[in-house]
């Protein structure tokens, strides 16, 4: 039986983002693919939202996915547009990217790490253990692993066969989306009626001002609501006719289909996030109605929140209890996805008093501190994992400062390349001993001459120390002493060595 430190089901952007982090940090990940290879049929997540790029620019990645997407203000809530475009980040702005593309950049990324892939296999059947997890194969191989993630959507058969629930709400609505040829050309963009939205374009476009500008040809992406909740079963090109023809009077002679899917509104979450050596990340973790383009993104973070905590457990470095903080930190974060993309969806509900509480909103939305609010929510750039009382730093995104070292000016994100924590000394240099922390934690001093600035919450105090972890948030706030410096160290980084 082969066997990898750390085995991942599934190589979406979930899977695949979680293997560079640990493979970042040393540890032995392979990947499980169904999939033969990283081609996708159709379109699912249309781009990334500025906390992801954000992320993304930490390994020293974004420029990957920026240089094929389009850049604009994506971030929105029940139909009204959230402008970022003041927010205090290098990234001020979302990105249009399909997920085929996104997907293929992650893979070469991981590619890079050399990373072990076992494609066009899928997982059948897991059984653990106190020491490990036997995953079993569809091809009669299995692999032994000392701990399991399950990165396999929403479908996933590693929570089910872990027995995690996933309790929440079946769906109350459905729509098609497909990839097409149309013998007559429909007005392109979002139209609204009696069933709900419908949307027509060009697979390929730009956004030139803020507008999208469609190809003049190629493929046209189609989506229409259905006027019941479609069956689980695969849709076919005569279900799309239908839901065409039910909504807007006509197929448009619609053919020759690339890709037919259907997406719903079910919202359901898992119950826990770890059950002993296995652990749920992305859709397997939580599903929800695209509204928002939440999904995608909060898959890719869930990653970047545990690679850096699985490889220490691994390695030894720390407690397994520090796995529990995964669950406690992201499983909330979900939840709000969840319930914001619910209230979207009933907002969303083509009758005359919804249209009138969607008009409320959105002029509620126009006022500068609702819009910061749902802002800085919709875009990622407002998690703020409870790590305690403290400085509104404490368990938000340390920003992206343009430092001042001996060396000559740094970005403190490429401090994070490496996926390895730092304490950041921005007061007296030399005035922290992390000796026995050495090995794991970087040290830096540095001077900050600008504004402490956070998206929403505005001017905060100047801190003298941060440590961030590998992830990129605040685990301890220096405000002129080293109060609560070598417990915070001890708490992430694990106990001190003994030098
Ligand atoms: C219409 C639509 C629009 C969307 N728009 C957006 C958007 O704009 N922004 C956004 O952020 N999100 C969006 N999403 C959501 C986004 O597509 C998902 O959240 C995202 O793909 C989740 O990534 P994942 O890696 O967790 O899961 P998946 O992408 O589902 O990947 C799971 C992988 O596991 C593999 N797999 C499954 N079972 C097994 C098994 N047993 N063994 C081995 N491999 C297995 C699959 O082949 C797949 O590659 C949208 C989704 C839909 C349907």
């Amino acid at each position: 039986m082969t066997g990898h430190t750390v085995v991942i089901a599934g190589a979406g952007p979930t899977g695949l983002m979680l293997a560079g982090e640990l493979a970042l940090a040393g540890v032995d990940v392979a990947i499980v693919e169904r999939r033969t290879n990283q081609d996708l049929a159709g379109s699912r997540a249309g781009g990334l939202h500025s906390r992801t790029i954000e992320v993304l620019d930490q390994r020293g990645i974004a420029d990957r996915f920026l240089s094929e997407g389009q850049m604009a203000q994506v971030a929105g809530f029940a139909g009204v547009s959230l402008d970022i475009s003041d927010f205090p980040t290098r990234h001020n702005y979302g990105l249009g990217l399909w997920q085929k593309h996104i997907e293929r950049i992650l893979a070469g990324w991981v590619d890079e790490l050399a990373v072990t892939i076992y494609r066009g296999r899928e997982v059948t059947g897991i059984a653990q253990d106190d020491t490990g997890v036997d995953v079993e194969l569809s091809d009669g191989e299995s692999l032994r692993a000392a701990y399991l993630v399950g990165c396999d959507g929403g479908r996933s058969l590693v929570r089910k066969a872990a027995g995690i629930d996933f309790p929440g709400w079946d769906p109350t609505m459905s729509a098609l989306i497909a990839q097409v040829e149309m013998a007559e050309k429909p007005a392109w963009g979002i139209h609204r009626n009696a069933f709900g939205i419908h949307s027509f374009g060009r697979t390929e476009y730009e956004i030139r001002d803020g507008e999208i500008i469609y190809m003049d040809k190629g493929p046209i992406g189609v989506m229409v609501t259905e006027e019941h909740v479609g069956p689980a079963t695969e849709p076919t090109l005569q279900d799309l006719s239908e839901a065409l023809i039910a909504a807007c009077g006509t197929d448009y002679g619609v053919h020759s289909p690339t890709s037919i899917s259907r997406f719903t509104d079910m919202t359901r979450q898992a119950a826990a996030y770890r059950k002993r050596r296995v652990l749920l990340a992305g859709d397997a973790a939580h599903v929800h109605a695209p509204d928002g383009g939440q999904g995608l993104n909060t898959g890719v973070q869930d990653a970047v929140n545990l690679g850096w905590k699985l490889a220490q457990v691994v390695k030894g470095i720390s407690q397994e209890s520090l796995l529990d903080t995964y669950h406690a930190e992201r499983h909330p974060v979900a939840a709000l996805v969840l319930r914001n993309t619910m209230a979207s969806v009933a907002l969303r509900r083509p009758d005359e008093r919804m249209k009138a509480v969607r008009d409320t909103v959105a002029e509620l939305l126009d006022a500068d501190e609702p819009r910061q609010r749902f802002a800085a929510m919709m875009s990622g750039l407002g998690i703020h994992y409870d790590l305690g009382e403290g400085h509104p730093l404490l368990g938000r995104r340390m920003p992206d400062l343009d430092l001042l070292t001996a060396n000559g000016p740094l970005r403190l994100f490429t401090l994070l390349h490496h996926a390895r924590p730092v304490l950041l000394n921005l007061g007296e240099p030399g005035s922290f001993d992390i000796t026995p922390w050495a090995d794991r934690v970087q040290w830096i001093d540095a001077e900050y001459a600008g504004e402490w600035k956070l998206p929403a919450l505005g001017a905060v105090v100047a801190p003298t120390a941060v440590i961030i972890r590998p992830d990129g948030y605040v685990a301890w706030v220096g405000e002129g002493t080293e109060r609560g410096l070598a417990h915070a160290l001890t708490t992430w980084f694990g106990p001190p060595a003994v030098v």
